[in-house]
């Protein structure tokens, strides 16, 4: 017999909430986003609440102060895709460590794998 994971029967039960991962995750059959165990993201739900209506299916949810788990509305930005995402990572550790936003000199990026549209972004913000 397969182990029940579903509803209180669950160890892990919580009453509605999941912290199987990183993020704080609701019961939400159904849901367009939701996994194999009808979770999803509570960062997801708080942020159609706030739209009124489902996400576009490419847009994420940034944490603006990349504390995954504070997922008070204003907290959390609507993005229209991960390349944008990517951009306000970008950003914010250009502010962590006390330059522009702007500002992203080429040894900060080394790692990261930037999709080829923050890299438009990023030489359009150079050009302006
Ligand atoms: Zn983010």
């Amino acid at each position: 017999m397969a182990w029940d994971r579903s509803g209180v029967k669950n160890p892990n039960w919580k009453g509605g909430f999941a912290l199987k991962s990183r993020y704080i995750r609701h019961r939400a059959l159904g849901h367009l986003r939701a996994d194999s165990w009808g979770y999803v993201d509570e960062h997801i739900l708080i942020a159609e609440k706030a739209l009124g209506k489902p996400l576009p299916p490419k847009a994420r949810v940034h944490h603006v102060d990349c504390n995954e788990r504070n997922n008070e509305k204003r907290n959390l930005v609507i993005c229209e895709n991960h390349s944008y995402h990517q951009l306000l990572h970008l950003r914010t550790e250009a502010l962590r460590r006390g330059a522009l936003p702007g500002h992203l000199p080429t040894r900060w990026r080394a790692g990261i794998r930037l999709s080829e549209q923050v890299d438009r972004f990023l030489q359009e913000e150079a050009i302006a």
